[in-house]
């Protein structure tokens, strides 16, 4: 009887087809094997979703060709795809396309192999004199084979025994003493790098508790709970994972650490590699910045079960790492750990899911966790574990809360800084400190505005206005990337007096350039960091003193470590608090809390200035006390009381087309539909535009649903907006977003 598999391919048909297994696979195909298998007159890929012992169909086409001996999807990374595909309201092809990175799924991209030679026959002292005696060269490469008791690179042989390696192998192939072989090399994006073994720190008695609690968790996953990590900025919290990791590779287990793609680049990536240096080969790194064939190769080491550590960003959550020990979520409250794109996952709840499934223990760990997780910890779903003081016992910097509407009536409404701002600067750069200038927004100016007709210049494919680069003399929409010359005079009356208003970074860095000339300055934002290495290179000139005044945008505020940061200035808190998303004053809290967190790292004492219109925002307050739990307790109320997550579950609907009618006309049947359909005590928003209303040409409206269970909200939302109920007309596009985090 021969075995039949069933298989979901990659593009969208919406159900699996079956193939029969020729005897030349059989036993090697499994659940979760990647095959490529022959649809119409094409050979297509897919992903065997079940082995059939019986099918009912007959006469199926057999299957063309597996890929890799090993399933390249584990059972347990399957369930997880097939729970995110429910969970997300997405298809499960979706799902799985997600799991894998393109190298490795697309089937392109290789294993890199190199020439090598290995000996074909036994070969004697006596031999290789013998041969000596006519070619030294041959002989020597002889020699050098011989040594190496196995197969030995060509390039390898040419710095052993010089130039003329080469032909010399030729030579002795064509003799039958050498025999060609390919061997498979890694690329390994940190081959070049070094780093210096760091031994493991003795905890203070709250990082021992916290260890200990993850230990426990290590050696008994099915009964632990997930563990917060509640600690302070400095806490010493990254000294926890690392020896949590460790614990889990003693127990013989393997460990995953997803961090923000952010702090991918730097300093966390150098503590894990320098802590576990003496088993680089067990550290695999996943970031956005490897080539297709490093991260193919990447993937593979884990695949193999060679490397036992990981550390990623939000896609490393899938990977094929085998008896997991822990699963480390760094700054757990970080945005960048949802995907804006299909399947719309949150990696920390998926990090969650996993551990259920694993089993394994599971850490989250933040200075400021997200409302959602601190929830969960006092409701007693996860254990809390707090770290409440400086790991250096250096206390928490004072912040300083300066008002702009009375400030900005004495240094002028030109100033960028308020006079307390300006002196602090002064003083750091007299004593020979460093500061910080933070500002949550990049360009020179975010607005031209012409100040006869009021005209503003705006994208042409989306509703933002443009922001001007003084650099390149450009403005850029940072929405779609259009950019164009920057107008001389106005485009709608041709006024000449056009005003640029609203600061970015690269205001700041001129202001600062102009008002202290004699400062050695430096800017960090998506602008300047388009190079590979330029992040490194400006933290590590940073470190070694080299710059007197760090400006930047969200890039510098989390996870870096200087001791010699004495003042952090936050020139524009208010960015980000005012704007329509019930989540604006929790992140503004969190990014204030982590650039304040800057400060004071070292000898000295850390002082944090905060600009704002709006001084008395709780954000702000609660951060000028480094008062979490009162932020979190008035965030809890606020959410309660009108109903957001986690009080409710969300659903964001996104209708979008190039047509503004048909973009608008959709939402409204849309919304008809479910309003007949939804559960009880479901709030259903009224259609409306999207707060980006236009966005690389297509109009955007928007249904926000709301209610107290997820499970009959997303079957609801399931069976009604099914495409084969009620399909979208051509040129209209539905987005799913459940639990949404950017309500753009
Ligand atoms: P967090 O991740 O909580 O912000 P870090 O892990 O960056 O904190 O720790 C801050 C500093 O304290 C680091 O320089 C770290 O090496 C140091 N540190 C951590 N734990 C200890 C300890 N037990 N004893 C001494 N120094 C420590
Ligand atoms: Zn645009």
């Amino acid at each position: 009887m021969p075995q039949t598999i069933r298989v979901l391919l990659d593009s969208a048909l919406d159900r699996p087809l079956d193939y029969s297994v020729p005897i030349a696979f059989e036993g090697r195909v499994g659940v979760g094997s990647r095959v490529r298998v022959p649809l119409k007159n094409r050979v297509v890929l897919g992903t065997v979703m079940a082995v059939l012992e019986n099918s009912e169909v007959k006469n199926q086409k057999p299957m063309a060709a597996l890929l890799g001996e090993r399933p390249l999807l584990s059972p347990s990374i399957l369930k997880l795809a097939k729970w995110m595909s429910a969970y997300y309201l997405c298809p499960e092809e979706v799902a799985l396309r997600s799991v894998l990175p393109q190298a490795v799924r697309g089937a392109k991209v290789t294993h890199k192999e190199k020439k090598a030679v290995e000996l074909a026959v036994e070969v004697s002292p006596e031999e290789i004199a013998k041969v000596a005696a006519r070619s030294p060269k041959q002989a020597a490469v002889l020699a050098a084979v011989v040594r190496s008791g196995g197969a030995v690179e060509v390039t390898a042989l040419e710095e052993e025994v010089g130039g003329g390696a080469a032909s010399a192998v030729a030579a002795l192939v064509k003799k039958k003493f050498l025999r060609e072989k390919f061997v498979r090399v890694g690329r390994d994006p940190g081959a070049s790098e070094t780093y210096l073994p760091s031994l493991p720190l003795e905890l203070n008695g709250e990082q021992a508790a916290a260890l200990s609690a993850v230990c426990r968790a290590i050696e008994d996953p099915e009964k632990a709970k997930p563990i917060l990590l509640h600690g302070v900025t400095g806490s010493g919290k990254t000294e926890v994972y690392l020896q949590a990791a460790e614990y889990a590779l003693g127990a013989g287990k393997s460990a995953l650490v997803l961090v923000p793609e952010i702090s991918l680049a730097p300093q966390t990536v150098e503590r894990f590699k320098s802590r576990f240096s003496g088993r680089q080969d067990e550290v695999a790194i996943l970031h956005s910045h490897l080539s297709e064939g490093e991260r193919h190769d990447e993937w593979f080491k884990i695949h193999s079960g060679k490397a036992r550590v990981v550390i990623g960003a939000r896609s490393a959550v899938f990977s094929p790492l085998t008896n997991l020990g822990i699963i480390i979520v760094d700054e757990e409250h970080e945005a960048s750990y949802k995907q804006e794109e299909m399947p719309k996952y949150h990696a920390r709840d998926l990090a969650v899911m996993r551990s259920t499934a694993e089993p394994c223990a599971v850490l989250l760990g933040s200075a400021t966790p997200s409302t959602e997780s601190y929830c969960n910890a006092v409701s007693g779903k996860y254990e809390l574990v707090n770290l409440t003081v400086r790991a250096d016992e250096r206390n928490l910097p004072v912040i300083r809360i300066l008002d702009m509407r009375v400030q900005r009536r004495r240094s002028g409404p030109e100033s960028l800084f308020s006079h307390p701002l300006e002196q602090a600067i002064r003083e750091r750069l007299e004593k020979r400190e460093q500061s910080i200038l933070f500002l949550n927004r990049r360009g020179h100016s975010t607005s031209l505005i012409c100040s006869v007709c009021g005209h503003v210049c705006k994208c042409p494919d989306c509703s933002v206005s443009l922001t001007y680069h003084r650099e390149v003399d450009r403005v850029l929409c940072h929405v779609c990337g259009h950019g164009a010359k920057a107008p001389k005079k106005c485009p709608e009356c041709s006024d000449p007096s056009i005003r640029f208003s609203g600061a970015g970074t690269q205001k700041v860095e001129e202001f600062v350039r102009r008002i202290f000339p004699q400062a050695r300055v430096a800017r960090m934002d998506a602008d300047t960091m388009g190079r590979k290495d330029a992040y490194r290179e400006t933290l590590g000139k940073f470190k070694a003193g080299g710059i007197d005044i760090l400006i930047g945008t969200q890039m510098i505020a989390k996870g870096l470590h200087f001791p010699n940061v004495t003042l952090v200035g936050i020139v524009n808190a208010d960015v980000g608090l005012h704007v329509p998303d019930f989540r604006a004053s929790e992140k503004t809290f969190q990014l204030l809390t982590q650039v304040a967190g800057r400060a004071g790292r070292g000898e000295e004492d850390g002082e944090v200035m905060v600009q704002t219109f709006t001084p008395f925002a709780p954000a702000i307050q609660f951060a000028r006390h480094h008062d979490f739990v009162g932020f979190w307790e008035q965030e809890r109320e606020f959410r309660e009381q009108f109903q957001y997550p986690p009080f409710v579950r969300m659903i964001l609907l996104t209708v979008r087309s190039p047509r503004e009618d048909l973009a608008e006309f959709a939402a409204q049947t849309i919304r008809r539909r479910l309003e007949e359909a939804v559960p009880e005590r479901t709030i259903l928003g009224e259609v409306c535009p999207a707060p980006l209303t236009k966005a690389k040409g297509s109009f955007r409206y928007q249904i926000a649903l709301r209610a107290p269970k997820d499970v009959p909200l997303r079957a609801c939302i399931r069976k009604t907006l099914d495409p084969k109920r009620l399909p979208m007309p051509e040129d209209v596009f539905l987005s799913i977003d459940v639990d949404p985090y950017s309500l753009l």
